[in-house]
């Protein structure tokens, strides 16, 4: 039988806390080396007008492969990036690689290809990083157009429509890319933000979308952020549209575009290419 130690507190505890540190400790550590020597890259999936099926953005999605030859996925990474204050650099450069991505497609399409891409920006890079600046060399460094990049953030990252990062929220439009609010629904209820911020999409959750056609309750959800984001100029995009009967409904509703399995999963910037080549044309 297990018997507790002097602290107290069982062993079998102990040593999972413990397990869980070294498992921490050990990613960031290897984040580190990895953003350092080019071990991330980007996917890249499609969001697609619900009118006609054409391709307007494609969303970069931060991969990591170890040098063991494991995928990380972001949900396990980007946290730890965050309190290891990674995020930075990692920000950095996954806004400069989807811009570089971009630029190459307007190189291979002899002009502009059409699109933008949507860049997601943590909560905590907004706070700490100098990021209109930023944003604008880097945007000027591929010579792209702000209107060619969509800023992703989350509900988190606003505490108010009065702190620093409202107004840093200003600047990025005043500049003139475009600002989605990511993952919308699963954040705190404080809504007023929405109207004193200039947000230009709002990205319904993939929680009120997957599972809306059997669940009336999710339905009147979707419904509700539609017609708040009519009613406050906002376009929409719904998260996570895995067949044609979800897109169906969900333009029947009068959201405006799609993103999710049905078109496509995040695929590496070639795959992303041809499949822009194939639906745009
Ligand atoms: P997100 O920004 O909401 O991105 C959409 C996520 O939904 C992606 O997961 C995508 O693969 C997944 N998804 C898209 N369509 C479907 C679908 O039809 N069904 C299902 N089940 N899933 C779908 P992913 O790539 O694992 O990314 C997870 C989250 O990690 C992202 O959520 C974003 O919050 C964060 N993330 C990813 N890359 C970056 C990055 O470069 N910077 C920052 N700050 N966060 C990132
Ligand atoms: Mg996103
Ligand atoms: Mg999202
Ligand atoms: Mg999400």
């Amino acid at each position: 039988a297990k018997r507790a130690k002097r602290t107290g507190f069982p062993e079998v505890y102990r040593s999972e806390a413990l397990d869980v540190m070294r498992a921490e400790f050990s990613i960031e550590t290897e984040l580190r080396r990895a953003i350092e020597s080019g071990d991330l890259h980007l996917h890249y999936q499609p969001i697609c007008d619900l009118a006609n099926g054409r391709i307007v953005s494609f969303e970069a999605l931060a991969r990591w492969r170890t040098e063991a030859g494991e995928d990380i996925p972001p949900a396990r990474f980007i946290p730890v990036a965050e309190e290891a204050g990674l995020i930075v650099p990692l920000g950095r450069w996954a806004l400069d690689e989807a811009l570089r991505t971009l630029a190459g497609w307007d190189e291979a399409a002899g002009g502009n290809c059409g699109v933008a891409v949507a860049v997601n920006l943590s909560a905590v890079q907004l706070q700490r990083d100098d990021v209109v600046p930023m944003v604008e060399r880097t945007l000027a460094a591929h010579g792209l157009a702000p209107r060619r990049l969509t800023i992703e953030l989350t509900e988190s990252a606003i505490v108010s429509d009065r702190d620093p990062t409202a107004d840093t929220l200003r600047a990025l439009k005043a500049l003139g890319t475009t600002i989605a609010m990511d993952d919308f629904g699963t954040g705190y209820s404080n809504l007023g933000y929405l109207q004193s911020l200039p947000i230009d999409l709002l990205k319904i959750d993939r929680s009120f979308v997957s599972g809306m056609l059997a669940n009336r309750d999710k339905v009147a959800i979707v419904r509700a952020v539609l017609s708040l984001a009519q009613t406050l100029g906002m376009r929409t995009t719904a998260e996570g549209i895995e067949s044609e009967a979800l897109e169906q409904t969900l333009g029947a509703l009068g959201c405006d575009y799609g993103q999710g399995y049905l078109y496509a999963c995040p695929i590496g910037a070639e795959g992303a290419y041809q499949l822009l080549l194939e639906r745009n044309r």
